[in-house]
């Protein structure tokens, strides 16, 4: 065996430099162990993207050696890509572990993929150990805004491992034990070679809010309201929806719970103990009008802005049930997406247009509030007292953020290591290096059915048909003569008016002609692909020379 073999490879597939889609593979003589499987939401320049999910090219072909996966929690940037990319990695004997409610939520959410291959997720808990050829697994319960988060103590044969998940320091958290501050100073005792930290907080000063603090804050709307609350939060921020479903409870009102992924998760939690409401607190949308006003509270989706969630159909009066009136009012999250802002402040505006009380509370978002920032970062750094330091989970500004953390905290410069997706960081005791070559880590875009045929090509395809639109030339052409029939048939949509724009098209199916006829007057075998081709590209310059657009040209040539 030679010295390379004995490096721990650690390559995180996604979560770096973005906000999501979180994976990370553990190396070792071959073997893997994958921590978290997410994804992540498109940006607006990914028109007809539903999520972007990790590059596993690296391990085709591997599949034998993937010792399992393990869950740290919950949310969708770590168990999203689950049904996307199950498949490529499936073996019989694959072993999955996850805390109770992850499991439940990551199973619930396979029903809806039927024709997938048969998980099965082991439950873990706070203290629960597991041994996985080389590396050893002690699961260790942090707070966050989700319960059942786990840390991960992973020993390998280089040296123990640090994985924090996401995480903040909790004193007072709801339905949930504060913070155990002894244990992970006991972690720290035990010679931590690389700590793996939550970058998420880490461009904000001081210490995160307790989800206390956000419950009273959020109580002081439910004192305020005398109307209607339509509280809009993501379906996987348990905590939020028991700090809504318990405040409703204490005004004396009942809930309604709308959208598929909500329902599905409170169901879920409910049954599992994680979400407690008394009897008959959630009722149905129809039976709402049953009660005054001062006694309703809507839980929904939609706090984004997504076309499809349940507050967009409430603000376009399209919902079956629900109508906003007077009185109401609505407690928004603001959006996590770099980029979505404007959608967010359209819906903000709508919503507002219907005389409703809007509340833009930034603490129901997933990402603020659940995050340890600066104060908490430092602290865990001098409780774990790691060799290395790697930033995980974030921008790659919160990654440089974390690491000046880290050098605060008393870690030396030199053992400080910023990666990015598809890094292959060889780590032993001694030290470090990464190597040159990067393994694939570009976006896997899901779009309906389809995981990964949405690539590049397609996609700078979608810009240009949002941007320009799209122009058809379809040209008749006889077969024995090469001579085009008629006129060709124009057919365009995002690009000019047609029928404003007459001279321009007077001018474009002659040139098409001229293209043709040049291009078969010669006698011999007709080359209809180098015709097409010549077409596109003369009528796209001809196109932007008059315009300076450049809608996608799609020629057609019928012969008959
Ligand atoms: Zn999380």
């Amino acid at each position: 065996m030679g010295t390379m073999k004995q490096n721990l490879k650690v390559i995180p597939l996604g979560g770096l430099g973005e906000v999501g889609r979180n994976m990370t593979l553990f190396e070792y003589q071959g073997k893997i162990l994958i921590c978290d499987m997410g994804f992540r939401m498109p940006g607006e320049d990914m028109p007809g993207i539903d999520f972007i999910v990790p590059n596993i090219n690296y391990l085709k072909g591997k599949q034998k050696n993937i010792l399992g996966v393990v869950f740290t929690h919950g949310h969708y940037d770590h168990i999203g890509a689950v049904p996307y990319l199950i498949e490529k990695i499936w073996t019989p004997n694959l072993e999955f572990y996850a805390s109770p409610l992850t499991r439940g939520i990551i199973l619930k959410r396979q029903k809806d993929f039927p024709n997938q291959p048969p998980i099965k997720i082991t439950e873990v808990k706070d203290g629960s150990k597991i041994k996985l050829g080389p590396f050893r697994i002690e699961f260790f319960r942090q707070n966050h805004n989700i319960p059942d988060n786990l840390g991960l103590f992973i020993e390998t044969p280089v040296g123990n491992i640090f994985h924090t998940s996401d995480f903040k320091f909790d004193l007072h958290p709801v339905y949930d034990k504060p913070t155990n501050f002894q244990k992970l100073k006991d972690f720290g005792k035990r010679n931590v070679l690389l700590l793996m930290s939550d970058s998420t907080g880490a461009e904000e000063e001081n210490h995160s809010l307790s989800e206390k603090t956000i419950e009273k804050n959020l109580e002081e709307i439910f004192k305020r309201s005398k109307g209607r609350i339509f509280a809009a939060t993501f379906a996987s921020l348990i905590n939020r929806i028991q700090q809504i479903i318990s405040l409703s409870e204490k005004y004396g009102r009942k809930v309604v719970v709308e959208g598929y992924s909500m329902k599905t998760n409170v169901e879920i939690c409910r049954v599992l103990g994680y979400i407690k409401s008394k009897r008959g607190t959630i009722i149905k949308a129809k039976d709402s009008e049953k009660y005054p006003d001062s006694r309703i509270t809507v839980l929904c989706t939609g706090a984004q802005g997504e076309g499809s969630a349940v507050l967009m159909r409430i603000t376009q009066r399209e919902h079956p049930v629900l109508r906003f009136r007077k009185g109401d009012s609505v407690i928004l999250s603001s959006s996590v997406i770099p980029g979505n802002e404007r959608t967010v402040q359209a819906l903000k505006d709508d919503i507002l247009r219907h005389g409703v009380r809007v509340y833009h509370y930034k603490m129901m978002d997933i990402h603020a509030g659940g995050h340890a920032q600066e104060e908490e970062l430092k602290e865990m750094i001098k409780m774990i007292r790691p060799k290395f330091f790697l930033p995980i989970h974030g921008q790659y500004s919160m990654l440089v953020a974390h690491a000046d953390i880290a050098k605060e905290s008393g870690i030396p410069e030199k053992n400080i290591i910023i990666l990015e997706n598809g890094d292959l960081l060889n780590l032993n005791p001694k030290g470090f290096s990464i190597e040159r070559e990067r393994v694939s880590s570009n976006y896997v875009m899901v779009d309906g059915l389809g995981i990964g045929d949405v690539g590049e090509i397609v996609l700078r395809d979608r810009q240009m048909l949002a941007e320009d639109g799209m122009f058809v030339i379809v040209t008749v052409v006889d077969k024995q003569t090469g001579k085009v029939k008629g006129s060709p048939d124009i057919i365009s949509r995002g690009f000019v008016y047609l029928r404003e724009s007459k001279e321009l098209l007077r001018d474009t199916r002659r040139k098409t002609i001229d293209i043709i006829h040049k291009a078969t007057s010669s006698g011999g075998a007709v080359n209809w692909t180098y015709i097409k081709d010549e077409i596109r590209q003369k009528i796209s310059q001809f196109l932007f020379s008059k315009t300076q657009r450049r809608p996608i040209v799609l020629p057609v040539v019928i012969e008959v």
